[in-house]
């Protein structure tokens, strides 16, 4: 049962995961920017570091709107989905307040949930609903699935940056996010399984759940 579940949501996932990663985007969208020569006098940040923090934004967002969509199908069996998408309000406003003090073009022009301006995403949020409508145990592995990849990519994106502002903002979402994992592993837990790490390095999850 584990294993099924498990290997259905890795083997949905990776690809789409691969595919957005921050650094591709960051490359990606670098010339778009350069072109339409937005920001430049008003901000010094690099390309790479509105590029992240317009991926962040976004990436909050969807953790909020796959557990909103979570709580719909399994809110009767456990309220760690409605609770973890109040933390994900929080954490893509707080990205936004960081966008608007940098003068950095909003990507999210329409905050319904499920609806993504990096296409990415999107197709990451479709696959992630569907997977976690499968049953209650595929949904808690798709939470916990989208906060390994958040801590991944928000170290990445930490490690791009040196403004103090940004790495506050990121340091903060970072610690939303290891304690979002543990509130799902003990979900898991508590349904008689054991968690593998999905993204992360095994010890790396380990290290995390015992903090
Ligand atoms: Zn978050
Ligand atoms: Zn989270």
């Amino acid at each position: 049962m584990i294993m099924k579940a498990k290997l259905m949501i890795t083997g949905t996932l990776f690809g789409s995961i691969l595919a957005c990663s921050p650094m591709v985007l960051a490359g990606g969208s670098a010339t778009l920017k350069g072109s339409s020569n937005q920001n430049v006098a008003s901000t010094d940040l690099s390309s790479v570091e509105a590029d992240d923090l317009r991926f962040m934004r976004e990436e909050e967002k969807l953790a909020r709107d796959v557990y909103l969509t979570m709580d719909e199908y399994w809110g009767k069996q456990t309220r760690v989905f409605a609770n973890i998408a109040e933390s994900e309000q929080s954490h893509t406003s707080t990205v936004n307040y960081i966008l608007d003090k940098f003068d950095v073009e909003d990507p999210v022009t329409n905050d319904s949930i499920g609806v993504f301006t990096n296409q990415d995403l999107q197709t990451l949020y479709n696959n992630l609903t569907d997977s976690g409508k499968q049953s209650f145990i595929s949904a808690l592995y798709v939470g916990a699935l989208i906060e390994e990849k958040d801590m991944k990519d928000i170290l990445a994106a930490i490690n791009r940056t040196d403004e103090r502002a940004i790495i506050i903002a990121y340091s903060n979402l970072l610690d939303g996010s290891k304690s979002h994992l543990r509130a799902f592993v003990n979900v898991i837990e508590s349904e008689g399984m054991v968690y593998e790490a999905q993204i992360l390095d095994a010890e790396e999850v380990e290290l995390i759940l015992n903090d």
